[in-house]
């Protein structure tokens, strides 16, 4: 899979998409769905943490498999690379959706708060000591990865919901709080999907021929599994958003750069420049209010000071973490000291990050300074098209790959 830990370093996420592009075409088509295990001879990439914090770009990714393979040769993990492209596009297009997550996670610890019973269901379902041992693998890889294969999170996710009969947000949390590629889009919307929720009448009801056949006989919960499963009926669409448009931007004097979490590529949209201020934050701890795994925190640290590094400033500030009152108020006098009044950064999409640039925008403007978002021409063009199902996305976004290419050639 990857290097335990894995570097959290733009290079090192460039060489690991070239060792997996030979696989992408073919080979991950054929093999993508099967989870030998940890250290068994999967097929998928693991490119997922880079992704996540734009190490790597979506496009970058792509290129390289159509560059090698053709968009017909490597269409499968294109797909499934616009996956992550359509869900942070719904996402955006219906930010109540994570606040309404964050909503369910604080009602769901009120619950288990008052339920004795559901306060030990629910730790033994985190201790990994159900009486399923292909969900309690799971857990254990998970706390002791930091990644589980795609196969695997919809099976857990299944379990937690439909067999262990826990809240799904909580599980939803446990995964954000472990998972290196912890994704407020991807993850917040997958589970509700397994749920049911995202689809009506559909809930992914995990089965156990099923997890017997793609984790090649390793596991065989048979009837411990609850296939009996009604779809959650009344579910409220809410209503479609817009998405972000291009904006204009330009650099003075008085610009400085500040760097997300969400984007450690900053280089790559605003080019390398002599910026009086680079300052970087650290937003990690704003994705639950229960603890983040330490390795997911020092992935996010890593790749922050990698995106530092790649992006000297006349005073460069370093990492500050924005989860106290403290780093919030750092920014500001930092931005002061330097005579800057406007920060430029990559937009930051729905989610945590987002909202520790809410509380910082409003301790920036005590001071006059202006944060400035500047959305990638990628989500510009891509995210308008998340409105309905993945494959009506996808019907959109496969013509744009196309045209995007022949711009470039
Ligand atoms: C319940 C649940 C929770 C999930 N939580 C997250 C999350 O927090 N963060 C996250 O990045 N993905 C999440 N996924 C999606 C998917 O499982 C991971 O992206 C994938 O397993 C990452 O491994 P990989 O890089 O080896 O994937 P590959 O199979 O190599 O896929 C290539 C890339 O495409 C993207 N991708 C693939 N499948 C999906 C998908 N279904 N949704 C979105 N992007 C996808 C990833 O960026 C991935 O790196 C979740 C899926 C489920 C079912």
């Amino acid at each position: 899979m990857f290097p335990t830990p894995p570097d959290a370093s733009h290079e090192a996420g460039l060489a690991h998409l070239n060792a997996f592009i030979p696989h992408a075409g073919a080979d991950y088509a054929r093999w993508r769905n099967h989870d030998f295990g940890p250290d068994g001879d999967n097929r998928v990439s693991g490119l997922s943490p880079w992704l996540r914090h734009r190490l790597l770009l979506e496009e970058t990714a792509i290129d390289a498999a159509i560059d090698t393979h053709g968009l017909e040769g490597a269409e499968k993990y294109i797909q499934e690379v616009c996956w992550r492209t359509y869900w942070k596009g719904f996402m955006e297009r219906r930010p109540v959706h994570w606040h309404d997550y964050r909503a369910a996670c604080d009602e769901a610890h009120g619950q288990v708060a008052r339920d004795g019973r559901l306060a030990a269901d629910l730790q033994t379902a985190l201790d990994g000591d159900t009486d399923i041992d292909a969900f309690n693998f799971w857990v254990h890889e998970l706390r002791d990865t930091g990644y589980l294969h795609n196969h695997a999170r919809m099976w857990f996710a299944s379990i937690w919901v439909f067999t262990l009969e826990l809240p799904w947000a909580l599980g939803a949390d446990f995964f954000l709080r472990h998972l290196l590629d912890g994704d407020p889009a991807s993850n917040t919307l997958s589970w509700r999907w397994v749920a049911g929720l995202h689809t009506p009448g559909k809930p992914y009801i995990a089965r156990s021929s099923n997890i017997n056949k793609y984790t090649n006989g390793r596991f065989n919960p048979g009837y411990r599994i609850n296939t009996q499963v009604a779809a959650p009926e009344g579910i409220e669409r809410p209503p479609v958003g817009p998405s972000p448009l291009a904006v204009d931007w330009a650099v003075t004097p008085t610009t400085g750069l500040l760097i997300t979490e969400d984007d450690l590529l900053p280089e790559s949209l605003f080019g390398t420049r002599d910026w009086p201020l680079v300052i970087a934050v650290q937003s990690t701890d704003w994705r639950s209010s229960g603890s983040v795994a330490d390795r997911v925190r020092d992935f996010a640290h890593a790749g922050l000071a990698d995106a530092l590094a790649r992006n000297p400033g006349g005073r460069t500030i370093g990492r500050i973490d924005l989860a106290t009152a403290d780093g919030l108020t750092a920014v500001r006098e930092a931005a002061t000291a330097a005579g800057v009044d406007r920060l430029l950064t990559p937009y930051v999409p729905t989610g945590p990050t987002a909202d520790a640039m809410a509380a910082l925008d409003s301790v920036l403007a005590a001071d006059g300074i202006e944060r400035q978002a500047v959305p990638r021409d990628w989500d510009v063009l891509h995210w308008p098209a998340a409105t309905h199902g993945f494959f009506r996305f996808w019907k959109a976004a496969r013509p744009l790959i196309i045209e995007r290419r022949s711009t470039l050639a």
